[in-house]
């Protein structure tokens, strides 16, 4: 029996579903039990090619029509998406091996806030006026025209949305290609959208590896690249892009600081280190990875998170007690547990976990090292797994100087009672998103992204908007033109 997280066909092309069985097959593994659940195709050139000359040719009708009329059909898939919200998230838990007591509250609901908020902004994405004399310009906010988006497997149902969203509320085209990883959701917003009375071809959604990103990355028709994934990846479809001359956001990888003050309530720190870790099993990029903690009140705070982490409940995801899920894949499972190994070797402490769950599935226990230096590999490296590293600091000038010491830059946050040094702390530091006194909030309300190698662009807010559109300044002369002969 077809297991019900397969897809009618692996792509979704000018609003209806394709296949193309000539493709690599690309098997879709739950991570919770290893079973093969679905198999998608990654795009053909055929299919590559169907995708971008639709997206190209929908987009024209698609920015003609009112910023009322796309934005009505953006609103209408968010109410969609909510009244869909446990089929989605059970999907969501297929496609990730998330559990659905997180899946239920983060995917399609954040999913579906991003197309509300793009939704009501596209009616007033407009110029300006700006008066000179008698004579005047105006501006007008266009769109980019055919967007191509790529994600990372961690988020998949979001980061569609994320991308989507905003591209689709200023008059762009999508192709979208999720990660290998994770197929299945962004065809699941693909169809809800056409559901809300998207034009056909406006968001379209191809399967496949890097190659297949980099035939989109590459073609001459597409005007801006949105990427969600590694430093390395980015890197390479950052020069891609340049090449063309193309727009581009990069939502990178962190390794980022989370600094305790030895005034903070500690069991708020604590709190906020668990979110900043332990969430999605630690498959988080803006997870806040390197604890710095006040000497004061380290072993306080090291007791209360080993006991409050031994509260984690492993288990099946569909079951929604269970509060902590397997890795996406075994292979992402190796990665991590070789950085435990090498956080032993280089003679941190283990706290509690450190090795994989004694069960079925990927799963890895969550890991705290203690006694964590700068130099250490576990705090220098991206892990994108349950590992969190505790460091100690003595002064607010020591933690800031060691905190930047990073080629990352995409979060940062900050527990103290003295609000006087948290604002400071945080003007200090070199980072995108930032929390005081909490982590890992990301309202679509407020900007998201990083800078240094953690990336170009924003996603979220206003600011995504500047990232999906273009400005056309117009000069308007009343009178005469003078010239030199
Ligand atoms: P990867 O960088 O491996 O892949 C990201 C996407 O890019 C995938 O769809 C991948 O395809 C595709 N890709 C790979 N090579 C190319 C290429 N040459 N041209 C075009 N596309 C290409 O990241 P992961 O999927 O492993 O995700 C984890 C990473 O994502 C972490 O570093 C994490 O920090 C980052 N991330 C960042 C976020 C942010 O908002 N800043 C949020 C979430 C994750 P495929 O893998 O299918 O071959």
């Amino acid at each position: 029996m077809t297991h019900p997280a397969q897809p009618k066909a692996s792509h979704f092309i000018n609003g209806e579903y394709v296949e193309d069985t000539a493709g690599t097959p690309i098997p879709v593994i739950y991570a919770a039990t290893g079973e093969q659940i679905a198999t998608v195709y990654a795009a053909t050139p055929a299919i590559v090619e169907q995708a971008l000359s639709t997206a190209k040719a929908a987009q024209k009708e698609w920015a003609k029509m009112t910023g009322t009329e796309r934005g009505r059909i953006l609103r209408r898939a968010a109410d969609i998406m909510r009244e869909h919200n446990h089929d989605l998230s059970v999907l969501e838990t297929y496609d990730t091996g998330k559990p659905l007591q997180e899946t239920l509250v983060a995917d399609a609901t954040s999913g579906a806030d991003a197309l509300e908020y793009f939704g009501g902004l596209a009616a007033s994405l407009t110029g300006e006026h700006i008066p000179l004399g008698e004579d005047w310009v105006y501006t007008k906010r266009e769109a980019l025209g055919l967007c191509v988006g790529i994600g990372a497997w961690n988020y998949p149902t979001q980061i569609a949305c994320w991308k989507g969203a905003p591209a689709l509320a200023c008059g762009n085209s999508m192709v979208f290609k999720p990660s290998e990883t994770t197929p299945l959701c962004a065809l699941k917003v693909a169809e809800i959208l056409i559901e809300a009375g998207a034009p056909a071809g406006v968001f379209n959604v191809v399967q496949g590896m890097g190659e297949v990103g980099g035939a989109l990355v590459t073609d001459p028709r597409v005007d801006k690249v949105s990427l969600t994934g590694s430093v390395p990846t980015g890197k390479k479809v950052y020069a891609a892009a340049a090449a063309g001359m193309k727009h581009v956001t990069m939502e990178l990888g962190g390794k980022s600081p989370l600094i305790i003050f030895d005034d903070a309530d500690i069991d708020n720190a604590v709190g906020g280190a668990i979110n900043g870790n332990f969430y999605s099993s630690g498959q988080v990029c803006s997870n806040g990875t390197r604890v710095f903690v006040q000497k004061g009140i380290k072993e306080k705070f090291l007791a209360r998170l080993a006991e409050r982490t031994g509260n984690a409940i492993l288990g099946d995801p569909m079951d929604e007690a269970t509060s902590f899920g397997p890795m996406v894949t075994e292979n992402q499972m190796n990665i991590v547990l070789g950085y435990i190994k090498k956080g032993k070797e280089e003679g941190a402490r283990v706290i509690c976990g450190g090795a994989r769950a004694d069960m079925d599935g990927y799963y890895i226990q969550p890991t705290v090292f203690a006694d964590v230096t700068d130099e250490m590999t576990i705090a220098r490296e991206e892990i994108f797994g349950p590992v969190m590293s505790v460091l100690d600091f003595e002064t607010e000038e020591e933690v800031v100087a060691r905190a930047n010491d990073t080629e990352f830059g995409l979060s940062a946050g900050v527990f103290t009672k003295d609000f006087t040094r948290a604002h400071r702390v945080i003007g200090n530091l070199e980072a995108g998103s930032c929390f005081i006194n909490s982590y890992n909030d990301a309202p679509v309300e407020a900007p998201f992204g990083g800078v240094k190698a953690s990336g170009v662009g924003r996603e979220n807010s206003k600011e995504a908007i500047k990232h999906f559109s273009q400005v056309k300044s117009v000069y308007v002369r009343m009178g005469d033109v003078e010239a030199a002969f």
